[in-house]
This record gives structure tokens, sequence and C-alpha cells, in this order.
């Protein structure tokens, strides 16, 4: 699969069996649909907790970033954002195929998840740790 943001081929990264696609040249990830549905699982959440349906209903983000095509169907991703302090800013494919996380916004992730190490998270902030330990090994 290419990379959305800079069209590079992606490598599959694994992580407690959940494949993701990540870019090395961008440090971005993607995720497909079933995946994301298999980690919440994997964490004993509710499937309905992040699905990629109720990430498509967030509200629109206003951002001057451009638009991203999904690397499964091609069309063009809606922006959202997700967690707090700072929220991250995502593409999703209103298609369904997936999400996409810019390689800074897992540094956010990272540093959002380091603060809240220790306190109660919700499912949300549950799956944004799990990408930030997946990927905190690489700078
Ligand atoms: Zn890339
Ligand atoms: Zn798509």
């Amino acid at each position: 699969m290419l990379c959305p943001a800079c069209r590079e081929v992606m490598i599959v990264v694994e992580q407690d069996k959940i494949e993701l696609d990540h870019c090395t040249s961008c440090a971005g990830v993607w995720f497909d649909a079933g995946e994301l549905e298999l980690m919440l699982e994997r964490m004993g959440l509710d499937r309905g907790a992040l699905s990629l349906a109720k990430i498509a209903d967030l509200p629109d983000a206003e951002t001057a970033e451009k638009k991203r095509r999904c690397p499964v169907c091609g069309k063009k991703m809606k922006k959202t954002h997700i967690g707090q302090e700072p929220e991250v800013l995502i593409d999703v494919c209103l298609r369904g195929d997936g999400l996409w996380f810019d390689g800074g916004e897992i540094g956010q992730i990272i540093e959002q998840c380091a603060a809240k190490s220790g306190t109660e998270m919700d499912a949300e902030n549950r799956v944004l740790c799990f990408l930030g330990d997946t990927f905190k090994a690489e700078g």
C-alpha cells in the first residue's frame, strides 16, 4: 500500500497480532477498519467504543491541512479530531476503509500517553496509547 501523505511504499508492523501499515519515510500509520476493531476487542473494549462509523460521524476539523486520499479506495478522506490535550487530527475514509495518523500526530500521541499514564483512560485514549507504544522506539 502507498502512503497517503508521501506516496512511499509502507511496511507492515505487527503489535499484539494487529497489523498496521507504517510509512518509514514520514512516520505515518494506516489502520484498516478491521484492525481497529480487532484492537478494541483485544483490549477488552466495546467494538463500538471507537468504531470507524463513530469517528466518521465526528464533526469535520477546521484546518488548512490538505485533504489526503485513502490508500485503499483513492477517495478524499475526512479530517477530524480525536483525543484531548492536544487533540490529534486524523484522516478517516468515509467509505470505511480505515484511518490515517501523520507521523507528527504519533509523536503527540506518545506525549499525551506519557502524561496520562497511571490515570484512568477511556477507550479513545487507550487506543492512542497503544499506538504510542508501537511507535515509541522509533525516533
Ligand atoms: Zn509517508
Ligand atoms: Zn477508502
